[in-house]
């Protein structure tokens, strides 16, 4: 073998190796125990009912270095999203990178959201401004495989990634197109729906110097000074490119609700509505 005498490999178990890694991740994540689990699993290439059926299993030295390698990235902070390359959401499993932020279960009340506009209506043609990986233009495509969907990003690294997504997971009805919010839109261009999750924390939260939200891409999270920037420029002008009684649906802060509510009433919206994910947080706006 040409393994360093160095090495710390010593016919490690599963049950040691997973004890060795929560203690190592203990007070650094905020699910140890599961972050072992899913890491350890993914290095088997197995579920996690191995490990606890195989328990006294030895690792190989293979194994061994690669989960180690892994909880040491877990252990700098490193989401577990980006370790495993891949998130789920609604039930699909997207590719993530770090070009992308990781999707995250309070958008899928977006997603609802959008699908229950559409059955009422008959929706055609959507657009989702800033789409990162993709999660919410392509589920809504595979969801509803009538509808016509735009797709844009300011960073060409996460349409590329969207763009993979969307041929992995067969959807053919999403064009995605490079830009800053409207600029990537014809001017003529008209929607039935318009849907974002803007970039939309305070540029000074705290919120963004701790945990695994660091390894974020700042072009995703930071929204400005009071995190209402890219809020007020979609607001603002996806009035020109909505269709009568077109929809806009937003995605912002827990506690940014009112202050949503004020941009689109200053631009003239109506019907604005505010929708309680699962924390009871009014995380998205309809209007
Ligand atoms: N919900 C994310 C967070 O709190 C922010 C997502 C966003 O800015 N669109 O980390």
């Amino acid at each position: 073998s040409t393994r360093p005498a160095s090495s710390r490999y010593q016919c490690t178990t599963i049950a040691t190796a997973l004890q060795e890694a929560r203690n190592l991740l203990e007070g650094l994540s905020e699910t140890p125990k599961l972050d072992a689990e899913v890491l350890l699993a993914r290095v088997l290439n197995r579920d996690r009912s191995h490990l606890r059926a195989w328990p006294e299993r030895t690792l190989s030295p293979d194994e061994f270095d690669r989960f180690h390698e892994l909880m040491l990235q877990r252990q700098s902070g490193t989401p577990v999203a980006y370790l495993f390359g891949e998130k789920e959401f609604w039930s699909r499993t997207f590719k993530v990178r770090p070009d992308v932020l990781i999707p995250r279960p309070e958008t899928e009340l977006l997603v609802d959201l959008a699908l229950t506009a559409m059955t009422a209506s008959q929706t055609a043609d959507i657009l989702d401004l800033g789409t990162g990986s993709g999660a919410i233009a392509i589920t809504i495509a595979a969801e509803c495989p009538f509808a016509r969907i735009t797709a844009t990003d300011l960073s060409p690294e996460a349409l590329k990634v969207a763009q993979e997504n969307a041929d992995r997971l067969g959807v053919r009805n999403v064009r995605f197109q490079p830009g800053n919010w409207f600029d990537a839109v014809a001017s003529d261009g008209r929607f039935d729906l318009i849907v974002s999750n803007p970039p939309y924390v305070a540029d000074d939260d705290p919120h963004l110097s701790r945990g695994d939200v660091r390894f974020e891409p700042s072009l995703a999270l930071k929204g400005g000074l009071h995190g209402l920037d890219a809020l007020r420029i979609i607001a603002r002008d996806a009035r020109d490119h909505l269709n009568p009684h077109g929809q806009l649906i937003l995605e912002h802060g827990f506690d940014q609700a009112n202050a949503v509510a004020d941009l689109l009433e200053v631009f003239g919206y109506t019907e604005i509505r505010h929708h309680q994910d699962l924390q009871g947080h009014f995380r998205v706006t309809t209007a």
